[in-house]
């Protein structure tokens, strides 16, 4: 059950609503997020809504038989649409493209990236300065003087950035100069981390664990909104499966599933989906098909020189290539729906 509480509800109704629920069997878990003031309660009897519904102080309140309460669709029927400023949204209604390589490099190179994306007309650019990568030994990012020179060019164009937080201590670092965090599949399940992200007020996208279940990424999404930040968007990115033909595999499955159970945006990752140059164009559009609100995809103006995932890259042509059968495919899909 979720009770939406009105807003400066004083003290002494909060408790006298709480003590209701708690009276019924419900543990209550108060969450106060960018823009309302709810009561999460978790038990399994019963209750007569009205009884609660009638106290002073509630706005309404909601049954919600999922065992995620606030990214459920059963309570916000209507989809939710991130706004980042600018005329730049996430989320229903329109089609979100964030391209980039998929580690920052130089500043040459960011600005070649950058007027790539203008000339295409897209507004939001992803790279990586703090990098998950298998080996040690690895490129692991510029770090944060390569998001500041990643930050500084983005916004003389007017392009937002989307890039990864590895752990609690670079939110605040990385805060002034990111429009949107993003948590990698590695991080999926680390609820630490989703829980300080619950704390900011800029949007987080989650991907889905390498072997995370379509609840398990819905759970984690609800850590970040329970703890204050309402602006959550999923990413489909491929699992990790017995099929070896593939880096990872798309779960095109999960794109109607997770829009069907939650209200978020749900963006599709077809390089890490698939991890194969040739094949990110027709997987970007299989989710978009499927009712993505966004795409996000790895580029670089010489895909084999790329420090990282080189080998699921698209040069800037490709790139183009994909921007405009995404765009196309889109209103192939808005058609369906009239
Ligand atoms: C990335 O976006 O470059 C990345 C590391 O993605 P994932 O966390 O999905 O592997
Ligand atoms: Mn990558």
């Amino acid at each position: 059950m979720i009770v939406h509480l009105e807003q400066g509800i004083n003290d002494h109704a909060k408790q006298g609503i709480i003590a209701t629920i708690t009276e019924a069997g419900f543990k209550t878990n108060e969450v106060k997020t960018q823009s309302a003031h709810y009561l999460v309660c978790i038990g399994s009897r019963d209750v007569d809504l009205r009884r609660v519904g009638y106290l002073q102080g509630v706005k309404d309140v909601f049954h919600i038989s999922d065992a995620y309460k606030l990214v459920s669709r059963k309570w916000r029927v209507e989809p939710t649409s991130i706004d980042l400023g600018d005329g730049v949204r996430i989320g229903e209604g329109s089609m979100a493209i964030m391209l980039g390589p998929c580690s920052i490099e130089n500043e040459e190179k960011t600005l070649h990236t950058v007027q790539h994306l203008k000339e295409q007309g897209v507004r939001m650019m992803r790279g990586g300065v703090f990098k998950p990568r298998s080996s040690p030994y690895a490129f692991r990012g510029s770090g944060i003087e390569g998001l500041k020179m990643f930050h500084a060019i983005c916004k003389e164009h007017g392009i937002k950035i989307i890039t990864e937080v590895m752990e609690i201590s670079q939110i605040e670092p990385m805060y002034p100069y990111i429009d949107v965090f993003q948590v990698g599949a590695r991080n999926s399940l680390n609820f630490n981390l989703l829980d300080a992200l619950g704390s900011t007020d800029k949007p987080v996208m989650i991907k889905r664990g390498i072997s995370g279940t379509i609840e398990e990424l819905l759970y984690s999404a609800e850590y970040v909104f329970s703890g204050g930040n309402e602006k959550v968007i999923l990413c489909e990115r491929g699992i990790r499966t017995f099929e070896r033909a593939a880096r990872n595999t798309f779960d095109v499955n999960a794109i109607p599933i997770l829009k069907d159970k939650s209200h978020l945006p749900v963006v599709v990752d077809p390089s890490h989906g698939v991890g194969i140059r040739e094949y990110v164009i027709p997987i970007a559009l299989a989710g978009v098909i499927a009712g993505a609100d966004g795409v996000i995809a790895e580029i670089h103006e010489r895909p084999e020189e790329a420090l990282s995932d080189s080998q699921q890259t698209l040069s800037f042509q490709e790139s183009a290539m994909l921007i405009n059968r995404v765009r196309k495919t889109f209103d192939l899909r808005q058609s369906f729906n009239v």
